[in-house]
């Protein structure tokens, strides 16, 4: 239902929190956040409030330079803490978020089942979560094997996901369901909605369908599925959207 991400020197559990904050108005049944620091990929969930996600988070501090975090509104598998995002691949090396629907799901649940993999949720968004952690022993390459996960399911998806693989890399994308991207000073942020960016970046990117961003230290890189880079202009966000 809401996807918020950040790198940068900020508090990242801090702005995530603030961020999810601005999108409650949205409504959600779970929410949750995973941060990628030295001690690799940490994460808390709740059921329920964004009030009980924060006073986790103050009492069990998560350190890094990028997070992202969600708010569920449950459309496969009950509203549940087991179900709420972010989920992980089996090894525990991908984390991903996502708003939407994977339609084809149930088929790439069984295929990974098939190869041994077992599930920890009811969603469909941990069969793409999987599906990228299985094409990652594949290919070796954490973007192709976004790109090709992406071009297997079907439906709908915003997306945000970190990596312990490339800790100091957000990668989002989106098909049918929105994701902005907002471009501060040394610092960038993805969000499904731009209420979530508002006061914190002005300059914004719109992502097309099927186009990936890649959010790190360097800057950020759009392409397609196909690999092929994205020129894309930035625009000042209107503040009295
Ligand atoms: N289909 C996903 C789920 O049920 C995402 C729902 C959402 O957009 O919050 O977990």
């Amino acid at each position: 239902c809401g996807i918020v991400g950040y790198l940068g020197t900020r508090p990242v559990t801090e702005v995530l929190l603030n961020g999810l904050q601005r999108l409650e108005y949205r409504g959600y049944d779970s929410a949750g956040l995973v941060v990628s620091g030295p001690a690799g990929l940490k994460s808390h969930r709740v059921e329920g409030r964004i009030d009980r996600l924060r006073s986790l988070a103050d009492s069990s501090p998560l350190e890094g330079r990028a997070g992202i975090g969600h708010t569920r509104w449950a459309t496969h598998g009950a509203p549940s803490l087991a179900n709420a995002h972010p989920h992980f691949d089996a090894s525990g090396r991908f984390a991903l978020v996502h708003n939407g629907i994977i339609e084809n799901h149930a088929a790439i649940r069984s295929f990974l089942n098939q190869k041994g993999i077992e599930f920890q949720s009811e969603t469909d968004t941990e069969a793409l979560v999987q599906l990228i952690g299985f094409l990652y022993q594949g290919t070796g390459d954490l973007l192709e094997s976004v790109r090709q996960a992406l071009r297997t399911v079907r439906g709908t998806f915003g997306i945000a996901l970190l990596s312990s693989e490339a800790p100091e890399l957000l990668i989002a994308a989106r098909r049918g369901s929105p994701l902005i991207v907002g471009v501060g000073s040394e610092e960038l942020m993805v969000a499904s909605d731009a209420s979530a960016l508002i006061g914190q970046t002005s300059q914004v990117l719109y992502l097309d369908d099927d186009e990936i961003v890649t959010l790190g230290p360097e800057g950020l890189h759009v392409s397609d599925l196909d690999a092929m880079a994205v020129e894309r202009d930035l625009v000042t966000l209107d503040l009295t959207l």
